[in-house]
């Protein structure tokens, strides 16, 4: 998560920093700004500036995603996910509210994908160099993949309530591909806590919305053309009150012998995907859910993970390559949001 992806791009109904547009009743769209998990956020209220100030939001944002980094972040030595992969027992651990949630979440998906989304890929993806660790120059051997391979598999991870044990003492746990989007999730809670009811949370590219901008429209958001180039608009979407992620290899890969090696790894194979698809979006109520369904998607590849949205209903929209430049395919259930 240390590269800043910024796949979505939020069309603002003004561009200017804390300047937006009141209604009848005063109201603007408020503007907070800042950063976590290796990248930015973006938060808009449809409020007062007195009011959001009066509160002290933005320190309440900060604070909670302060907290969800403390347990969750692989890249803080010190952090309760850390200190799991760090431990050599087997023995089980009380772990906060928040971990549990995320590990629940990401076990369920992953039963249900059969295993594709592996939230124990950690050394895999440390190994083909898009972890915390560095870098690698070349290509791993066959065998260096198996042994690595051998650490992993979700069955060596048991969570029962609030209690985390592993099988393996080296097994590690890697929450990259879905704690950005519980992230989002935690910010818009705390939003509604504090009784708003229009709003955007936007960490990295995945994003929530709820409700409409201070002008009363619904809030439009964009998906962006996969080129690495420049930055242009694919699609416009209206997502309602919901969650939007987006998972895509064209901006976070390395490249050998002009073969392009993806940072999002077959379970199966231990190697990175390889295959024409290019982004995978999805529409979810839970930012946290639908990270890891576009990530699970993006595994699958494009007719597996097109069979696999469409059998679970799902609201999901992929961008492939193909000889001609780029084709698109959505479910049946994602095309209430094209605008
Ligand atoms: P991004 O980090 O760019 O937002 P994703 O949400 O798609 O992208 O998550 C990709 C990250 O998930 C990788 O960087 C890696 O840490 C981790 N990962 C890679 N393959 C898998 C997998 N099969 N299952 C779970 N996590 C994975
Ligand atoms: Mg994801």
């Amino acid at each position: 998560m240390t590269k800043i992806k910024l796949l979505l791009l939020i069309i603002m109904t003004v561009v200017v920093s804390g300047c937006f547009p009141s209604n009848k009743s005063g109201k603007a769209e408020i503007l907070l700004q800042g950063r976590t998990m290796g990248t930015t956020y973006n938060v808009k209220v449809v409020s007062t500036l007195e009011h959001v100030k009066s509160i002290n939001l933005q320190q309440q944002i900060d604070d909670a995603l302060k907290q969800v980094n403390q347990e969750m972040s692989t890249y803080i030595p010190s952090s309760e996910i850390s200190q799991f992969n760090q431990s050599r027992t087997t023995e089980e651990r009380v772990i906060s509210e928040g971990f549990s949630r995320v590990l629940a979440e990401s076990l369920r998906l992953g039963e249900m994908s059969h295993g594709k989304l592996d939230i124990t890929v950690g050394p895999l993806v440390n190994l083909w160099g898009f972890g915390p660790e560095f870098r690698p120059e070349k290509v791993p051997s066959a065998a260096l993949i198996a042994q690595t391979k051998a650490q992993t598999g979700l069955d060596n991870l048991s969570l029962t309530g609030n209690k985390l044990a592993k099988a393996k003492p080296e097994l590690a746990v890697d929450l990259s591909t879905i704690a950005k989007g519980y992230g989002v999730d935690v910010v818009a809670e705390l939003i509604e806590a504090n009784g708003f009811t229009n709003y955007l949370v936007e960490i990295g590219g995945e994003l929530r919305l709820k409700g409409v901008k201070s002008t009363g429209e619904l809030w439009v958001v964009a998906i962006e053309k996969p080129i690495t180039t420049e930055r242009s608009v694919q699609q416009f979407i209206v997502p309602k009150d919901n969650a939007m992620a987006t998972s895509g290899d064209y901006r976070n890969y390395f490249e050998e012998d002009g073969v392009r090696f993806s940072h999002i790894i077959d379970p199966d194979t231990g190697k990175p995907i390889k295959h024409n698809l290019v982004s995978v979006t999805v529409i979810h109520p839970s930012s946290m859910t639908a990270d890891g369904l576009s990530t699970l998607l993006m595994v699958l590849g494009e007719e597996d993970g097109l069979a696999f949205a469409e059998k679970h209903q799902l609201a999901a929209y992929f961008i492939s390559k193909s000889e001609h430049g780029f084709t698109e395919q959505f479910t049946v259930k994602f095309k209430q949001y094209l605008k």
